[in-house]
């Protein structure tokens, strides 16, 4: 059998994925980057294909990852996880700060920044895996990282318990009704029921 939360017993950290391509700055919220190796210095960085930051990292090569720390707030993951850079320009009304590439990081709740080439992009089906080489790099804080464990413990809302219905282990959204329909799709976060749970 495969238990699906067994993945949660996984450590990962959170991350901010940008890029940049033509006038255009985007970003999104991912938990997958890890070292590939030391020298020359490479990063990997999964991330789905229906996040518009993938196209852009596909077209242009390059990105940059803002290591977010334990000061991140449930705003900033809602500003970059939970909303498309197809509707809305993520950086309008957002610093916009510059690596040498001249692609964003975001420097709030930001304790590292990396820029990066990419070097291989293999296929994963619903994801493209990049590896790339690291052309940039900056420690910015000193507090710790935020791990994907302490943002489901201190940063993610609890749930609304005087509300009846389900909701969602991701981002806490609320949907008032039973039974929960199969193919629900979370409006905030885009994750599917499977990852609902029904309150009390
Ligand atoms: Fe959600």
């Amino acid at each position: 059998m495969i238990d699906t939360q067994a993945t949660f017993k996984l450590s990962y950290g959170l991350f901010i994925l940008t890029a940049r391509e033509g006038e255009k700055d985007s970003g999104c919220i991912i938990n997958t980057v890890q070292q590939v190796t030391d020298a020359p210095l490479r990063l990997s960085v999964t991330v789905n294909k229906q996040n518009y930051t993938h196209d852009m990292i596909l077209h242009t090569g390059e990105f940059n990852v803002s290591v977010l720390d334990e000061t991140t707030s449930f705003e900033l993951i809602q500003h970059f996880g939970f909303q498309s850079g197809r509707d809305v320009n993520k950086f309008a009304n957002f610093p916009q700060f510059r690596m040498e590439n001249g692609v964003v990081f975001v420097a709030q709740s930001c304790n590292a920044a990396f820029s990066c080439k990419v070097v291989q992009a293999v296929d994963c089906g619903t994801h493209t895996l990049f590896i790339a080489e690291v052309t940039e790099s900056m420690v910015l804080d000193k507090t710790p990282s935020v791990t994907y464990a302490y943002y489901f413990e201190h940063i993610k809302p609890k749930p609304e318990t005087d509300k009846k219905g389900w909701y969602c282990k991701i981002c806490g959204y609320v949907y008032e009704g039973d039974p929960l329909p199969e193919d629900y799709i979370c409006p905030l976060c885009k994750h599917g029921a499977a990852d609902f749970e029904k309150i009390g």
